[in-house]
């Protein structure tokens, strides 16, 4: 049994993927906790900020791929999420899973490189627009896609707010023209936990014709799926 070195927030599924390059397919999340970021609008503060540390686990990579085993019952796409997965140790859970036929996708803002992004099949580098508040490092962000080299599907998801975030948007998809980009719009309320559906959808449709009448034919326009249908609620 390897090290109870992986800070867990939640493990939950089967559902589906909410968002991005993966929207739709079946999943079971693995969500750690702990975030080198504060985005002003983060929807998962229970796995980022420290005063929910008590309610997180330390586990090992056999027991966390025991508990995604027990939910699925045969291989699928697991999903690593947070906070920022990529500050936890978690190749040898990526190693473990794959050797039983376990798919493994990966969500992070791209503020931590490591090597063991090579061994994903799908990586979302999700930079933060500027209404986060965040400052993006685009070096480290590039390391990101050095180490991950050839290995996962990367592809880019950027949330958007308002023009400024849009802007940022457009930027990073001409630097990064090779990487299929998806724009999702932002899920603006206090707290969370309560939805306005009609500002999310009018925020939708404003995004939609902004890319369309920029002709960003490149870019493909996500809602959250899950959010749609059960609001932030957890472990859905
Ligand atoms: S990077 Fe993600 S998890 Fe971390 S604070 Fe920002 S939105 Fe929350």
């Amino acid at each position: 049994m390897s090290e109870k070195n992986i800070r867990i927030s939640e493990i939950f599924g089967p559902t589906i993927q909410g968002e991005g390059a993966v929207i739709g397919q079946p999943t079971v999340f693995v969500r750690t906790g702990g975030c080198d970021y504060r985005c002003t609008w983060c929807d998962t503060l229970y796995a980022v900020d420290s005063e929910y540390r008590h309610q997180w686990q330390a586990m090992s990579a056999e027991e966390i791929f025991g508990r995604v085993q027990e939910l699925a019952k045969k291989p699928l796409m697991v999903t690593l999420s947070g906070g920022n997965p990529a500050i936890q140790p978690l190749s040898p859970l990526i190693t473990l899973g794959k050797k039983h036929g376990y798919r493994f996708a990966l969500e992070t803002q791209g503020s931590v490189a490591q090597d063991w992004f090579s061994n994903l099949d799908v990586l979302t580098l999700s930079p933060k627009p500027p209404s986060s508040g965040m400052k993006t490092d685009w070096d480290v962000f590039n390391d990101c896609l050095k180490t991950a080299g050839e290995g996962p599907k990367t592809s880019l998801k950027i949330i958007i707010f308002d023009e400024n975030d849009y802007a940022y948007a457009k930027e990073a998809a001409e630097k990064y023209s090779h990487l299929p980009i998806y724009l999702q719009p932002g899920n603006h309320t206090t707290p969370p936990q309560n939805i306005d559906k009609d500002a999310l959808n009018e925020r939708m449709q404003w995004l939609i014709e902004k890319v369309n009448s920029d002709q960003w034919f490149e870019a493909s326009v996500l809602p959250q799926l899950h959010v749609m249908l059960w609001g932030n609620e957890r472990g859905v």
